[in-house]
């Protein structure tokens, strides 16, 4: 039987490209793979045909050499006897995967890259967090090179086209009585040479950076809230988009405040006498001071609202508030006059309890405590 063109087989011309080559071989190969064609000798033998042609194809090495001699450049080379022998011993399952995997995008394309996404936290302070602000940051980040704008090539320099290849990455060289072609060592098959690379990125075109930007805090911010920077990334390799850069909020601890949600909150200690006898007291808010009036009688634990002056909501909507927990401080290091003063002062209150409404309530419970237990 004699051997058909690998052309004819793949139903392209003999200068089709690489990209014809394998589209023709994915349409023949899924037309007559023996899965689709259960019993038919034929399919066999022509997919068999197909993938004979398409390995010989697709491997430059091999082309060249089946270009210059025929079926008979062929022989010896690792695989293929004279009669496709070697095409016996393949795989059915691989080359399906293959053809698959390539169709149906389990192959990363290799076309440019979008610049990777960048993450970095920020710790801002309880107030920022509150009020907002503009702050600029310092992002270490690879940015296309500005001395050679991206070329590599030193300023006044530009990248040469390799002298080896003329351009094209690949040469042939002739061995025995066949050239194999190869990629070109001078240039790496890049097709141009950088004869002085430029001293800041060392020819890469990228170089490491640290890119100052300015980042806008929006008011009312929180733990976790994350701020998107849409193509502040990485550059991307050969002109592909940059990527993002996310900002993760991190609020230090306030040695007044503490958040949650849009409300603040604070302890406020308060003199026994303002407690008793009510009173005005400063305390602190984030814009400044603030009067609470302290009602008489005011005991530990009572929280106290003051209006709007909480967080901002960073959706727009009602500020938070701020609440003052109350705590009445006890009185230490007292003088003898104070405790004098104090004694008399506890005298006047033993007369009956209604003074501690707190205390009376609390002897009513042990009383009922006792009572319960003699049953
Ligand atoms: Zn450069
Ligand atoms: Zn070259």
């Amino acid at each position: 039987m004699t051997k058909r063109d690998y052309y004819d087989i793949l139903g392209v011309s003999r200068n089709a490209s690489d990209e014809e080559i394998k589209k023709a071989y994915r349409r023949l190969a899924m037309k007559h793979h023996p899965d689709r064609n259960a019993g038919n000798d034929k399919a066999e033998e022509s997919f068999k045909e197909i993938k004979e042609a398409y390995e010989v194809l697709s491997d430059n090495r091999k082309r060249t050499a089946y270009d210059q001699f025929g079926h008979a450049g062929m022989e010896g080379m690792g695989g293929f006897g004279g009669m496709g022998g070697g095409a016996d011993s393949m795989n059915f399952g691989d080359i399906f995967g293959d053809i698959f995997g390539d169709i149906f995008g389990g192959r990363k394309s290799s076309g440019p890259q979008r610049g990777a996404d960048l993450h970095f936290s920020l710790e801002i302070t309880l107030e920022e967090a509150v009020f907002g602000k503009t702050t600029e940051v310092t992002i270490p980040t690879m940015v296309s090179c500005g001395d050679c704008r991206g070329s590599g090539a030193r300023n006044g320099t530009s990248p040469e086209t390799c002298s080896d290849c003329g351009g094209y990455g690949q040469v042939r060289i002739q061995q025995g009585f066949f050239t194999v072609q190869q990629t070109c060592p001078s240039c790496y098959g890049k097709g141009k040479i950088i004869k002085h690379p430029c001293a800041k990125c060392h020819g890469r075109g990228r170089s490491k950076q640290d890119k100052k930007l300015s980042i806008k805090i929006p008011a009312g911010v929180d733990v976790g809230d994350r701020i998107r920077l849409s193509g502040e990334g990485e550059a991307g390799e050969s002109g592909a988009p940059p990527g993002d850069l996310y900002i993760q909020i991190q609020v230090l601890p306030h040695a007044l405040f503490e958040r949650d949600g849009k409300n603040l909150y604070c302890e406020v200690p308060i003199s026994f006498a303002i407690a008793a006898l009510g009173g005005e007291q400063e305390v602190p808010a984030l814009k400044g001071r603030v009067k609470l009036k302290i009602p008489p009688g005011t005991q530990t634990g009572k929280v106290f609202r003051v209006k709007g002056m909480g967080v901002p909501s960073v959706r727009g909507g009602i500020q938070g508030d701020l609440m003052c927990k109350v705590s009445v401080e006890t009185p230490v290091n007292l003088t003898a006059k104070q405790e004098e003063l104090l004694q008399q002062f506890e005298k006047t209150l033993s007369v009956n309890n209604k003074h501690n409404p707190k205390t009376s309530g609390w002897f009513d419970k042990v009383k009922q405590f006792f009572d319960d237990m003699k049953l």
